[in-house]
């Protein structure tokens, strides 16, 4: 390794501290600065010469890939890249780096719980007792999870420890995953008719792309069961928020939960909001205090790792781990 004295650039980050980061990049005695970019134009102002960036949701558009001059990494703080061109990162010879897995855990969990909320009426339940209202008729009528079906839409590494988490409660699982053709883990994999006609509670758990995009609309929540709910730990637009209002009032299925929304935060007065037989949390699955010190250690380390010559332990374009890349 040179004498070079690396330039690292934290472009954004809604984190209290980037001690972590810190800590462990030190070994390689950076320059290290940490910003408040969230335009196109705030990035090219302070990382133009960076070696290496991490980056949260600052924009990393083509032109901005292009104003880097010797930059080997953008890593992200997350799973999804949607904020970065990877294809124009790729031709620039820049590793994107992520941490897929850091919050398989807690997204899974909040998930079941979701799931087990919708079950047991408590959100509604609790909302009620605070209105000084002790009437557990209120939540009627209530199911048994024992022998019901749940259903997966996507069956990756999240929905996977969904399928194990929930077996305890009796849940048979099917899951709709065209990208998958053999599964090992009690999960019976069908087509998507049978999963929306089929199924008592349907959790999502794919990426946002052009083709998962409004995946739920009317044709979809009409095959539904009246008693089924809908749960989202995803992204808000694989939902059609507009039918599912209506779904909802109209009570073509029984509830619906989300943790991510079309937009976030929502309008206030958006009358999805507002629904009796709808749960919302504020985009939290991701979140546990072990879920963030992993998510910036890996960040790190990844960065650490190319500016030492090697590869992060996930990247987005795999294809340069063939390129020369320093
Ligand atoms: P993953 O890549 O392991 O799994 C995604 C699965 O979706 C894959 O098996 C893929 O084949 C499947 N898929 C893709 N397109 C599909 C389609 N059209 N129909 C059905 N299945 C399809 O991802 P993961 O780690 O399980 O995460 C799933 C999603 O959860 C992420 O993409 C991310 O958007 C979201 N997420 C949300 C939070 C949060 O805080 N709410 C946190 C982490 C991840």
């Amino acid at each position: 390794m040179s004498n070079k004295k690396f330039k690292i650039i934290i472009t954004d980050c809604d984190h209290p501290s980037v001690e972590i980061e810190k800590k462990i990049l030190s070994e390689i005695n950076p320059e290290l600065t940490l910003e408040t970019c969230t335009t196109e134009e705030d990035v090219i102002a302070v990382a133009s010469d960076a070696d290496g960036i991490i980056n949260q949701y600052a924009p990393f558009t083509r032109k901005v890939i292009k104003s880097l001059k010797c930059c080997k990494i953008i890593a992200r703080y997350g799973v999804g890249v949607d904020n970065i061109d990877v294809e124009a990162a790729t031709e620039h010879n820049i590793i994107v780096a992520n941490v897929p897995d850091y919050c398989v855990d807690e997204v899974s969990t909040h998930s079941i719980a979701l799931i087990l909320a919708c079950a047991r009426g408590i959100a509604l339940l609790d909302r009620k007792v605070r209105e000084k209202k002790w009437d557990f008729t209120l939540a009627k009528p209530l199911f048994r999870t024992q022998g019901k079906t749940l259903g997966l839409f996507g069956l990756g590494r999240i929905a996977r420890m969904v399928a194990q988490k929930s077996l305890g409660f009796g849940f048979k699982v099917m899951a709709y995953d065209p990208y998958v053709s053999k599964v090992d883990i009690g999960v019976k994999l069908v087509e998507l008719p049978q999963l929306l006609t089929n199924s008592d509670f349907i959790s999502i758990h794919v990426p946002l792309t052009d083709k998962t995009r409004h995946s739920f609309g009317e044709n979809e929540l009409k095959l539904m069961k009246k008693t089924a709910y809908l749960i989202n730990t995803s992204r808000g637009p694989v939902i059609n928020e507009k039918d599912l209002y209506i779904a909802l009032k109209e009570k073509w299925i029984a509830g619906a939960a989300l943790d991510v929304m079309e937009k976030e935060p929502p309008d206030w007065e958006d009358p999805l909001v507002k629904l009796d037989n709808i749960i919302i949390t504020p985009h939290i699955s991701f979140y546990s205090e072990e879920s963030y010190v992993e998510l910036k250690t890996k960040v790190a380390e990844s960065v650490r790792a190319v500016l030492k010559g090697g590869l992060p332990r996930a990247m987005v374009n795999p294809q340069l781990t063939k390129r020369k890349i320093l």
